[in-house]
């Protein structure tokens, strides 16, 4: 890995500034969001030779045929599940990191699974360095994390054909899900609150374009 990768430098800085006041300008309120945004290099969870594209508003491919989501749709998801601090979240779709590390900062004690092993093992060796409040899974989002349950925050960051009643089982009373949900190119942005263990609210929050939530069972490369 070249150094100058995890080198955070005054014009990565001036670059992040201007996405962060784009993120304000599209409708981003959150401060604890944009916070966090602000303060996380998201060049660090590219591959050097690609660090110019780090501070445009879009998706780009982190390999294994997957793609680090939009700054804006970070920025989105992270305001929708309103995160406190000491809030314990489940992430389904680690992929880069990022939107994990954007979560720890808001100061969330985040547990993230990622089915593909390739993306796995490369965080797990540090590249990036990950907050401490980062805990890594191998394993099936749809499966959820039953041993570490219950969890105030889940969110999906891959495209759900449905919600998995697992995960809703692994929600707090008072708890939040929030999801991308749709079977073909295009997604509904869903916001599902746990009012009671038999009582769920739903809300939907635009359309988005992720990349599938694979169904198989976890590969192996
Ligand atoms: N949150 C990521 C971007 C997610 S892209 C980031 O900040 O970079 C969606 C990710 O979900 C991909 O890495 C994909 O491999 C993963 N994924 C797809 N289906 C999954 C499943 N069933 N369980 C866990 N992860 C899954």
């Amino acid at each position: 890995m070249a150094l100058s990768k995890l080198t955070d430098t005054f014009r990565h800085k001036g670059l992040r500034n201007n996405l962060i006041e784009l993120l304000r300008t599209k409708g981003i309120l959150d401060d604890n969001v944009l916070n966090a945004m602000t303060i996380i290099p998201r060049h660090f969870f590219f591959d050097s030779s690609f660090l110019e594209f780090a501070y445009e508003d879009k998706a780009f491919p982190i390999g294994s045929g997957q793609t680090i989501s939009q700054p804006y749709t970070v920025a989105f998801q992270s305001e929708l599940l309103k995160v406190e601090k000491g809030m314990r979240v489940l992430e389904v779709g680690t992929g880069s990191g990022y939107q994990a590390s954007v979560l720890a900062e808001m100061g969330a004690k985040v547990y993230t699974i990622e089915r593909q092993k390739l993306l796995y093992d490369n965080l797990k060796l540090q590249n990036p360095p990950l907050s401490y409040r980062i805990k890594l899974f191998y394993g099936d989002g749809y499966a959820g994390l039953p041993a570490f349950a219950p969890f105030d925050r889940i969110l999906i960051t891959a495209a759900a054909p449905f919600i998995p009643e697992a995960l809703v089982n692994q929600l707090k009373t008072g708890g939040i899900l929030v999801a991308p949900v749709g079977k073909n190119d295009v997604q509904i942005m869903t916001r599902v609150t746990k009012l009671s263990e038999t009582e769920i609210k739903t809300d939907t929050h635009g359309t988005f374009r992720f990349v599938p939530m694979l169904t198989d069972k976890a590969k192996d490369v």
